[in-house]
């Protein structure tokens, strides 16, 4: 077995099964993402659009393709006719530009909310005041042209373990707080980094790139 496959096997064996495996495939090669869906992975995800258009119609059909990284409105179009899931919805305005391109296409494209879990200020999401209205406004009806699956977060870039842990739980939290007026079925937290940590905090959706397809240049 050659590099890739070997930590792909190692990676998914180390998951419990009832975690999903997003495999994060940005700056890596369709020849790389090939090697790994041939192994049978069929979750992909990029953080750039330019970069999901490119790669997305050289590979095969049957993968869903995930959009990690911050969307920018006047690009929604480029993906709504063929990407799965958008995990980094960051404002009502984004969302309602989703649903719009999803109805041209007659689609129900799936959607996550991000939320801000990370203490540092880089880190993109909404605040929980923000996520919960516009959870509310798509409940009563406002975005039918997308399905809120769940919340996605990024943790603080640190070593301490203890605040990656309050940031998870955090989420979590909010997580089950939402899911009390509507069930939610994705919590997408954690990264190659310190997803075993996500998935002791409630995680059932992990994004794992660099523990799969090595450094990226
Ligand atoms: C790049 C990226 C990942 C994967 O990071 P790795 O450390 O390579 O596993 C996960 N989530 C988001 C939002 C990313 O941009």
């Amino acid at each position: 077995m050659n590099y890739i496959a070997e930590q792909y096997q190692a990676v998914k064996s180390a998951l419990p099964s009832d975690i999903t495996l997003v495999a994060v495939s940005k700056t890596h090669s369709t020849d790389k993402i090939r090697q790994v869906y041939d192994l049978g992975q069929r979750i992909f995800a990029e953080n750039k659009v330019q970069e999901l258009v490119e790669k997305a119609p050289l590979l095969p059909k049957d993968i869903q393709w995930h959009l990690i990284g911050h969307l920018q409105t006047n690009k929604v179009k480029y993906i709504a006719d063929f990407v799965d899931t958008i995990q980094s919805v960051d404002s009502e305005k984004l969302l309602s530009e989703i649903n719009k391109h999803a109805g041209k296409h007659q689609r129900i494209i799936k959607v996550l909310l991000q939320v801000k879990i990370a203490e540092e200020d880089t880190k993109s999401g909404m605040e929980i005041s923000e996520t919960k209205e516009l959870f509310l406004k798509w409940l009563q009806g406002s975005f039918p042209n997308v399905k809120i699956m769940g919340l996605m977060g990024m943790a603080t870039f640190t070593d301490d373990e203890a605040q990656i842990e309050r940031e998870f739980r955090f989420l979590k939290r909010l997580y089950d707080q939402l899911s009390l007026q509507h069930p939610l079925s994705v919590l997408s937290m954690g990264m190659s980094g310190d997803y075993p940590l996500a998935i002791a905090c409630g995680a059932n959706s992990v994004r794992i790139g660099s523990a799969i397809f090595g450094n990226r240049l």
